[in-house]
């Protein structure tokens, strides 16, 4: 029997691990700047047909900053310290997201940053994504409609495992998501770590999940986020293989060989204040 609370710590302590190494790192040096169509305040883009940029091109690109969310709740005597990194505090969510609201920000959907980065489609001025890992309830009750206020759109990575259990958005709720708008993806069947998938578990973890969310939705689900943000390079084949648009990691370098299967995206730390991520968001990215 899968204990999933266990799983959700286990994936907290990983992906502290993952992103306190990543924090060390340098920011990204690139030097190109994004295109942007500056009349815009919605979430269209231009859409400019162009041929596939290369993978140099592609890396070459300044980098849109993506958020990665999981717990939006208030801290509980209970949760540990590293839990806390996990657990955005209701008010403190609000401030961040007006934050990026009145800092002038405007969510982008994996459609529009795949057609900037492999062709330089234009996105709206001061493009972010906001994503949603491992299918929380209050993902649904509490973040939703916060980002609403601001017209903002999100990304929610579905473990499907939990589907419908307590605490965790059940079918209903994920098909409003999508039909709202925003964009459900997938985050594997139960979380486990792909760098370790073998034999029966690319159907187990990523061909039977994307089936389930595909009939929930009733949209193809081209976007997926690595358990943890650990991924390997072996392993990218086969996402392309079963039609990955593309996938998300955490903060680590991105593979130059594969970057649109290796997206960065940063982790909005639940100690973090809204100032404290509005300067990781500029240089982080
Ligand atoms: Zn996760």
């Amino acid at each position: 029997m899968l204990n999933i609370f266990s799983v959700t710590a286990a994936a907290c302590a990983l992906l502290f691990t993952a992103c306190n190494s990543a924090a060390t790192k340098q920011p990204a040096t690139d030097s190109s700047s994004v295109s942007t169509t500056t009349t815009s305040t919605t979430t269209q883009t231009v859409k400019k047909p162009g041929k596939m940029g290369t993978n140099a091109e592609i890396i070459a690109r300044k980098q849109v900053p993506i958020l990665c969310y999981h717990q939006i709740r208030d801290w509980r005597a209970k949760d540990s310290k590293t839990a806390k990194d996990y657990i955005v505090p209701i008010a403190s969510f609000k401030e961040k997201i007006k934050m990026l609201s009145d800092s002038g920000y405007h969510t982008i959907l994996p459609d529009q940053l795949y057609d900037y980065l492999t062709t330089g489609a234009a996105l709206p001025s001061k493009p972010i994504m906001l994503t949603f890992d491992d299918t929380d309830l209050d993902q649904f009750t509490i973040a939703n409609p916060e980002l609403k206020k601001y017209g903002f759109k999100a990304v929610y990575f579905i473990m499907t495992v939990s589907i419908g259990r307590p605490n965790y958005m059940n079918k209903e709720q994920i098909k409003q998501l999508s039909d709202e708008g925003n964009v459900v993806a997938s985050h594997t069947w139960d979380h486990h770590n792909f760098k370790k998938f073998a034999g029966k578990d690319w159907e187990t973890q990523i061909d039977k999940p994307t089936k389930k969310l595909e009939e929930i939705t009733g949209k193809k689900i081209e976007y997926f986020a690595y358990p943890f943000g650990l991924w390997n390079a072996q392993g990218l084949p086969e996402l392309h293989k079963r039609g990955f648009k593309a996938a998300f990691q955490l903060a680590e370098k991105r593979d130059p060989n594969d970057p649109l299967m290796t997206i960065r995206r940063i982790l909005d730390s639940g100690y973090w204040s809204a100032k404290t991520l509005s300067n990781s968001i500029k240089n982080s990215f």
